[in-house]
């Protein structure tokens, strides 16, 4: 029965850090306990460039998303280098539809501390797993939370996102354990660590 339950599939767009898809990979099935796969590189997304801003559209890439072939993967995130845009923000760590099923992980801001010094590669990908469990939660319909320890506190500039917790507070952890359980994506001896 576990074998027919659909997998998480992080797939890299353009060349991606192998060791950054790994982690993230690694955080989907140790944090949430899904079963992850890592996909064939997809294109550089060319098409989503902004002329006017030099950033790539998140809103864009993600519609793409679903003209391809992806169904059977439960969710799907996206990794890429490029720095993203949704037109409210100046920069967005990543983007999901809310309830939807592929989301976004930009790493070009990850890179750098507050004061602009360069990051211990482990922090970076610390960053990287936090942006794409955050991402991933609102697949599953989790919102933001205003529990600012939260993974699902909203993160605005990379100082949030260190202060960020990885974990989810026990209201969006009970929310979550509950929606996989919905979706027969846990068994119900499993349990998420909170
Ligand atoms: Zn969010
Ligand atoms: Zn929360």
């Amino acid at each position: 029965m576990r074998s027919q339950k659909k997998p998480v599939g992080v797939v890299p767009l353009g060349e991606v850090s192998e060791i950054a898809l790994k982690v993230i990979a690694a955080h989907i099935s140790g944090y949430y306990k899904l079963s992850v796969q890592i996909l064939p590189p997809l294109e550089h997304p060319e098409y989503a460039f902004d002329e006017r801003r030099f950033q790539y559209n998140a809103g864009i890439i993600l519609k793409a998303f679903e003209s391809m072939r992806f169904k059977d993967y439960e969710k799907v995130i996206g990794v890429l280098n490029p720095d993203l845009f949704v037109p409210i923000f100046t920069y967005v760590f990543g983007e999901a539809k809310q309830g939807g099923q592929f989301a976004l992980v930009s790493l070009f801001r990850l890179g750098k501390n507050p004061d602009g010094s360069p990051s211990p590669s482990s922090l970076i990908f610390e960053r990287a797993a936090k942006v794409a469990l955050h991402e991933l939660g609102h697949l599953f319909n989790l919102f933001h939370c205003r529990e600012k320890r939260c993974l699902m506190h909203f993160s605005g500039g990379i100082q949030d996102l260190d202060e960020t917790s990885i974990n989810l507070c026990r209201y969006c952890s009970t929310y979550l354990k509950d929606r996989l359980l919905r979706l027969n994506l846990l068994g119900s001896e499993e349990r998420l660590r909170q």
